[in-house]
């Protein structure tokens, strides 16, 4: 069950006549992705991390699956002023998933694809690392594939008994082959047919951190580099890779913290038609 949460409007600061203005609009809570905007020239920090603000004012902030209660932000205005602010971030409860009865080879790699492991989520984590000065980010989102929601956000995975990392996207099934669009404008920055896990996997840069991953593809039809538009098609649906029949699976990073894609969206609609 998705969580539909209308986005909060948080208004701090605002009777500070100069730098510390700033606007968070989104969920503070674990998982959840923020928008900011503050004064042109403003340097942000979330906790250490330097945060980039686009020549408009924007910014972006996320707060992984595991984030503590709080979250200090700091303004330094380009006039000298100083703020800040503690968050309260929303801690959530996670549900936990058995899958039993998996081949062995699914659950525990083999030494030999290990170096190949290795490799390819270095380049994933190289390009979460990236941080474009565009703000596609800043748009309505919209559903990437429409289909039944089978695997949730966050959620613990016990494989065969073993507890393994947590879910870090969301499954939307759906027949191979159904188009899957971008759910928001983007760079591709990658494009390839055959990864250890994910099988046919697109990645998009949205800006300023926010990068999302398309998994177990059947089809791609995008190429590093090219820029996508919203709601055109990228790709289609499969069961590539290691997984264990058709759906999508759909991420969002903000560098290395995980965000949870239903947040972005109201509920699924109606499949067909
Ligand atoms: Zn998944």
């Amino acid at each position: 069950m998705i969580r539909v949460l209308a986005p909060v409007l948080l208004l701090l600061a605002l009777f500070l006549p100069h730098a510390q203005a700033q606007v968070l609009s989104g969920d503070l809570v674990q998982g959840g992705m923020v928008i900011g905007r503050t004064l042109p020239g403003t340097k942000v920090f979330l906790g250490d991390r330097a945060v980039s603000v686009a020549a408009s004012g924007v910014f972006v902030l996320g707060f992984g699956r595991d984030h503590p209660p709080t979250a200090k932000l700091r303004l330094l205005g380009e006039d000298g002023t100083a703020s800040e602010s503690v968050l309260d971030i929303r801690q959530r409860t996670y549900r936990t998933q058995r899958i039993d009865g998996l081949p062995p080879k699914m659950v525990t790699p083999p030494a030999e694809v290990l170096q190949r492991i290795r490799r390819e989520n270095g380049e994933i984590a190289r390009i979460r690392a990236v941080d474009t000065p565009v703000t596609y980010f800043e748009d309505k989102w919209i559903w990437p594939t429409i289909g039944p929601v089978t695997g949730v956000f966050g959620s613990q995975r016990i494989l065969n008994g073993k507890p393994r990392r947590p879910h870090f996207g969301i499954d939307i099934a759906a027949p191979r082959g159904t188009a899957v669009v971008a759910p928001r404008d983007g760079i591709v920055r990658l494009a390839e047919e055959d990864l250890y896990y994910t099988g046919g996997t697109i990645m998009l840069d949205h800006g300023h951190g926010i990068v999302s991953v398309y998994s177990h593809l059947s089809r791609i039809d995008v190429a590093v580099g090219d820029k996508v538009a919203v709601a055109s098609i990228i790709g289609a649906v499969g069961s590539t890779g290691r997984s264990t029949g058709a759906h999508l699976d759909w991420r969002i990073n903000w560098f290395d913290q995980r965000l949870d894609p239903a947040l972005l969206l109201t509920g699924m609609p109606a499949a067909g038609g």
